[in-house]
């Protein structure tokens, strides 16, 4: 059988795909390992940076969406920003706040897992589902065809979404491996330190609830490097730098956050968990800071087995460049702790993309994750990801239906 389209992956960036592409059309998600691996930074062992299991990463994230949209990949997507954002948030405008400094904080973040068994409900047997590792494709005249173990598939259109680790692999297997950059891209994030609310200039920050959860101003640094967070700080928080070890733990995957915060003997930390994840009391005296950075090359991969170091030198470029819009702000003293940012992309050569011919909207083969796109900005790009996707299949499937009804 000839399939429409093959989806290579089922995390976040997969799931856009598969939604903008019309019911009608037969798709087959080829959607990872049933035995997964579950890979972490190198320096920071409890925080994941792939995962090869069905949903991947999206089973670990904390589904924040950001509004601001200053990236240009954002902007050409802010239509379809807003169309995904009313599919898994019907009761909550996103509207209205496009091109505003927003995070949409969920209560339930967006999970693949159960999307995909939505999905399959609306598209019944148009939509097939296999837990494979595809190694490897062929761009054929007539049609793209993809090799997963002994099997191979067949299709009019693929869709490359294997994570910013996997995707450049398959791809540098298939056509070449000048694809692969030696490099990738992250966001570091750190505690940047307190301000005082009655200061002149200084505010807390904005919280407004919707019943599916919170939306959270942030503000951005002079240079345009960072995405800044005021946070309460309260009990033990107050004092600068207190526990700033154990806040490593608002980088973790949200079940393991949980028991680590059951556990926790601080009260500041709650306190500031519980604002995290539910907006809760957001008026303290004392606030916090927090800068989300753009690291460009961020950590070295190895074009052998695909392990990444970090690259200290370009993080601490990148923090040497922040400058913050608070001169009344009081700096942490451990400004070398910081988090990696879980945020990775552009592990891609978006030049050698171009030459091999899988870049255009004619391509049959398109790479729809984050190894493909090079510049994120500050703001989190994986909702801007997925809707990217979404867009790029949707115009896919809009021209076949205009070709179908001129012949
Ligand atoms: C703790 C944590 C919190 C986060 N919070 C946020 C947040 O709040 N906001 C935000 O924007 N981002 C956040 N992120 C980042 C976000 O999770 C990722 O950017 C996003 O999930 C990446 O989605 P993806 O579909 O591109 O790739 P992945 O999630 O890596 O998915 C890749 C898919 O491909 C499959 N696959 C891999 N190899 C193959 C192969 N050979 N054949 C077939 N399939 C294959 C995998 O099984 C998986 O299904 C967070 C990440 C973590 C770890």
């Amino acid at each position: 059988m000839v399939y429409d389209d093959i989806i290579i992956g089922s995390g976040l960036a997969a799931l856009g795909a598969a939604i903008g592409l019309a019911a009608s059309r037969k798709v087959l998600v080829i959607g990872g390992a049933e035995k997964a691996e579950l890979e972490f930074y190198s320096d920071q062992k409890s925080i994941p940076c792939s995962y090869t299991g069905v949903g991947g990463l999206g089973n670990f994230w904390h589904g924040v969406v950001p509004t601001g949209i200053e990236a240009p990949y954002a902007q050409e997507s802010s239509k379809e920003l807003v169309e995904l954002f009313q599919y898994f948030y019907p009761r909550s405008s996103i509207q209205d706040r496009i091109g505003r400094r927003w995070l949409f904080v969920p209560r339930r973040p967006v999970r693949p897992r159960r999307e995909w068994a939505r999905l399959s409900r609306q598209r019944g047997g148009n939509l097939r589902f296999l837990p494979l590792l595809a190694d490897r494709f062929d761009i054929g005249d007539s049609g793209p065809t993809v090799f997963a173990g002994a099997e191979t598939f067949k299709s009019r259109r693929l869709w490359i979404a294997a994570g910013v680790i996997n995707s450049p692999k398959i791809v540098a297997l298939s056509v070449s491996p000048s694809v692969r950059r030696p490099f990738v891209s992250d966001h570091i994030i750190c505690y940047v330190g307190q301000l005082e609310q009655g200061t002149p200039g200084v505010s807390g920050p904005r919280v407004e609830r919707t019943s599916e959860g919170f939306w959270l101003s942030f503000e951005r640094s002079l240079d345009g490097s960072a995405l800044l967070t005021r946070r309460p700080a309260r009990f033990d928080y107050r004092r600068l730098d207190y526990g700033i070890e154990q806040r490593a733990i608002f980088g973790l995957p949200t079940n393991n956050a949980i028991a680590t915060l059951l556990r926790a003997t601080s009260p500041g930390l709650v306190a500031e968990a519980l604002f995290n994840k539910f907006g809760l009391f957001p008026n303290s005296r004392v606030l916090s800071v927090y800068a989300q950075i753009l690291v460009e090359d961020a950590l070295r991969v190895s074009l052998e087995d695909a392990s990444m170091t970090p690259v200290h030198r370009s993080a601490a470029q990148a923090m040497a460049r922040l400058s913050l819009p608070w001169p009344e702000l009081v700096k942490s003293r451990r400004l070398d702790l910081f988090l990696r940012g879980i945020h990775l992309h552009h592990s891609l050569d978006l030049d050698a993309m171009k030459t091999a011919g899988l870049s255009s909207d004619q391509s049959t083969v398109r790479v729809v994750d984050a190894s493909a796109i090079s510049q994120i900005g500050p703001e989190h790009h994986s909702f801007y990801t997925m809707a990217r996707a979404y867009r790029l299949s949707r115009q896919v499937t809009a021209v076949g239906s205009r070709l179908q009804t001129l012949s």
